[in-house]
């Protein structure tokens, strides 16, 4: 059998210093926000090359306080992408503002900056990409649409730990970076977590307030704050995961490579293609077939799990039915939401069981 990902494999490398980490932090009787997720918040803001960073309890809150600190509210419209995990949307949801949805480039699956403009309103306030996959939207083009028109750009980066876009990393483009630590994400924490980087002062002030009940000083509340402070238990294990991070996305990679190398002239899938100019962290491995479903079916009586990233783009949901979209309004999310098959990566895979998936692959080429 081999899984989509395998956090068991993960935890035994690393089991001494990741014990180790919760322990100490169990004995110092001292467990949300204290000097483990300062320092968190220092090595982190250190990797994204950004002045700073303020830990959170999820990638979502990570989201809801960069809008706020950029001033989106009620009667706002943010303009972000459809083809995502829903947490993008219902950020934006969160501040009262309403989320407005443009096409994703065929090839990359990353926000189309060419249908930027034309979805820019005087209501307009932020714009919102998502770094699907772990590859970095087109952010050259982006920010030159949003420096013209004054608008802050705050990056989905919940896929995209250490990212890079002609050498900047992911989270220091935009105003803000927003990260999810979620366990299987590429850093992920042994329970939930989130992370803003920034290198606006004002904006890093604006976050650190609102994720503790808008508190300056203890008691004194300048906003109407949350609590959305980080576990001092998920900060410590995460400043050891931090270390491995960028061996574990050179493993990534690599098993990327195989992939993409074994399935080039493939009759039954397409593979993804890496931009030249950016680093991609490979967070999935999505391949593209017109027979989806039935190719997923057979991987997994092989005993091979994939998985759907994304079957159903966020303007086509149940529960945003209330913006008003409709199918065929963004038709390359759609085919990408029906096409999409993510295969099994992370670190600890073997070369071998890619080529064994590969094998798989190939095989439904006579059957379909
Ligand atoms: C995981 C994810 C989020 C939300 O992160 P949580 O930590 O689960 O709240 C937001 N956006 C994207 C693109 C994600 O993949």
């Amino acid at each position: 059998m081999i899984p989509l990902l395998d956090l068991k494999a993960q935890y035994a490398s690393i089991k001494g210093e990741v014990d180790a980490a919760a322990l100490r932090v169990l004995a110092s009787g001292h467990y949300v926000l204290g000097e483990e997720v300062a320092r968190l918040e220092e090595e982190f803001a250190a990797y994204c090359n950004a002045r700073h960073a303020i830990a959170v309890n999820t990638g979502t809150s990570a989201l809801h306080l960069s809008l706020l600190a950029a001033g989106v509210g009620p009667g706002d419209e943010v303009i972000t992408v459809s083809f995502t995990f829903v947490a993008t949307a219902s950020a934006i949801c969160y501040t009262g503002a309403r989320p407005v949805f443009v096409d994703v480039e065929p090839v990359t699956l990353t926000m189309d900056p060419t249908k930027l403009e034309a979805a820019i309103t005087p209501r307009t306030k932020a714009i919102v990409p998502v770094h699907l996959y772990g590859q970095m939207a087109d952010m050259d083009a982006i920010r030159a649409i949003a420096d013209k028109h004054g608008l802050p750009v705050i990056e989905d980066a919940c896929q995209a730990h250490g990212a890079e876009y002609k050498g900047r990393r992911a989270g220091s483009i935009g105003v803000s970076g927003c990260f999810s630590f979620y366990p299987g994400k590429n850093l992920g924490a042994c329970g939930e977590g989130g992370i803003v980087v920034t290198s606006n002062d004002e904006h890093a002030k604006t976050i650190r307030m609102l994720r503790d009940w808008g508190q300056e000083q203890r008691y004194h509340h300048l906003l109407k704050g949350f609590n959305y402070r980080m576990d001092e238990i998920q900060g410590a294990i995460l400043r050891v995961k931090l270390r491995y991070l960028e061996d574990w996305t050179e493993a990534r990679r690599a098993r990327a490579d195989r992939y993409s190398a074994l399935l080039a002239g493939s009759r039954v899938v397409r593979a993804p293609v890496a931009v030249a100019d950016r680093r991609h962290v490979y967070h999935v491995y999505a391949v593209r077939s017109h027979d989806r479903e039935h190719l997923q079916h057979a991987l997994r009586a092989d005993g091979i799990h994939t998985g759907l990233h994304y079957p159903i783009p966020v303007h086509l949901q149940k529960a945003h039915a209330d913006l008003g979209y409709r199918t065929g309004d963004l038709p390359v999310s759609e085919a990408a939401a029906r096409e999409v098959l993510s295969l099994p990566i992370y670190p600890e895979l073997t070369l071998r069981q890619v080529e064994q998936v590969v094998a798989a692959v190939e095989q439904e080429a006579y059957v379909s």
